[in-house]
């Protein structure tokens, strides 16, 4: 059985308490079996004999839970460089998507590649993605927007899940925007997805969750409470992209449908701040879509006094926000969305399971669940925060077996 010993401080992350109770404990130690945490404390009160374990030595350093990236749109075909210009020289997101660029461009791209190429891609993004700290994470369809090209990305999502590399939690994002097929014909299309779609995605089970993108550009509010009541009768539980460039009642419907996050909520209102606290929805904030948008970013701090938990994540996609990196997301919430290192933590972590469904597996450091942990060196999670450094040494553990160093 594994032991790891000589941990500065070890942070448990808990559901329990506010946002910034991260529960230190210094000089930790850590025991698994079978990819199961079985303890977890100081080394004051370990109850077993070293000698009876494998020791491994984490040298000083500190450990946290691994990172849960709640929202991701991992798999699609081809990249956008050019609309990054686009967006620099002052074009905003809407102007791009209005002249058939933004999303409908990497539909064109997804659509043309065969399932196969479409997984070696994501694969290979993973791995990446591991090296900087994520060992769950959350994948939209919604690149395809036709029955077959759906269901082709929510395979790739399910092949993934054997190279063990993360865990892997998908959704289903048909309703990302209306294909070109459908421009003049939005009912149709939303009629795919709720007769014909979503009840093949729901009897496969190759999804977890239904998402709908609300906003003037995308879905309305009764299309969407529509589309998310129909992923409901079929198992998908909603999650809402809500109110990122207009306040558009995402979060108030969040609440309505019983949704188990809201994303986004950059132009969220009181009403919706007060509605999401009541029904308990979790609030995701994505501060690289805001840094790639050059829009303002969320106020976390409105947030939390409103009483909602707010989850960090990447938002990583080809467009708006195509960077996986999660120490930095949540460096920039520290920054721009005023978290502390403490708080963007417990965001990254046990709130980004509660965002997905995962807290009782994986998402903090506590007997039962998953040994899934990064072993960083730096000598606090403050200091982690203040000095980002993308080369700083970090090893990665997932269901307790090393997989990153
Ligand atoms: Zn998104």
């Amino acid at each position: 059985m594994p032991l790891l010993k000589n941990i500065s401080t070890l942070y448990v992350c808990p559901d329990d308490g506010d946002q910034s109770d991260v529960h230190p404990v210094h000089d930790a130690v850590i025991s698994w079996k079978d990819g199961i945490i079985e303890w977890v404390g100081p080394k004051s009160e370990f109850p077993g004999r070293e000698d009876d374990y494998d020791v491994l030595n984490a040298g000083g350093r500190i450990v946290i839970p691994g990172l849960v990236d709640c929202h991701t749109h991992l798999a699609f075909g081809g990249w956008r460089p050019d609309e990054f210009e686009m967006r620099v020289q002052g074009k905003s997101y809407l102007e791009i998507s209005r002249s058939g660029g933004g999303i409908l461009s990497t539909v064109r791209e997804t659509r043309s590649i065969h399932e196969n190429e479409l997984y070696e891609k994501t694969a290979g993004l993973l791995d990446k993605i591991n090296r900087s700290g994520t060992t769950t994470i959350e994948c939209k369809s919604g690149y395809g927007l036709s029955l077959k090209d759906e269901i082709k990305t929510l395979r790739v999502y399910d092949r993934l899940r054997y190279n063990k590399t993360a865990h892997i939690i998908s959704t289903f994002l048909g309703a990302h925007t209306i294909p070109p097929e459908f421009q003049d014909n939005r009912k149709s299309y939303i009629s795919l997805l709720t007769d014909d779609i979503i009840p093949r995605v729901g009897e496969e089970k190759l999804a977890k969750f239904c998402d709908v993108f609300v906003e003037e550009s995308a879905f309305t509010v009764d299309e969407a409470r529509h589309i998310l009541e129909a992923g409901k009768r079929y198992g998908l539980q909603p999650k809402v992209h809500a109110d990122q460039l207009t306040s558009c009642g995402g979060a108030e419907l969040a609440a309505e449908t019983g949704a188990i996050s809201a994303d986004h909520l950059e132009k969220v209102s009181d009403l919706g701040i007060k509605k999401m606290a009541d029904a308990g929805v979790i609030a995701v904030t994505l501060p690289f879509a805001s840094l790639y948008t050059q829009e303002s970013f969320l106020d976390c701090r409105k947030l939390m006094d409103g009483g909602v938990r707010v989850a960090v994540a990447t938002d990583f996609n080809p467009g708006s926000a195509p960077c996986y990196d999660m120490p930095l997301a949540m460096m920039l919430a520290c920054n721009q969305s005023r978290l502390t290192p403490a708080q963007a933590l417990k965001g990254a972590t046990i709130y980004g399971a509660k965002a997905i469904g995962m807290e009782n597996s994986t998402g903090s450091l506590e007997k039962g669940k998953s040994a899934d942990f990064l072993v960083i060196d730096a000598p606090s999670v403050n200091f982690w925060m203040y000095q980002f450094a993308p080369d700083r040494k970090m090893e990665v553990f997932l269901k307790g077996e090393c997989i990153q160093s």
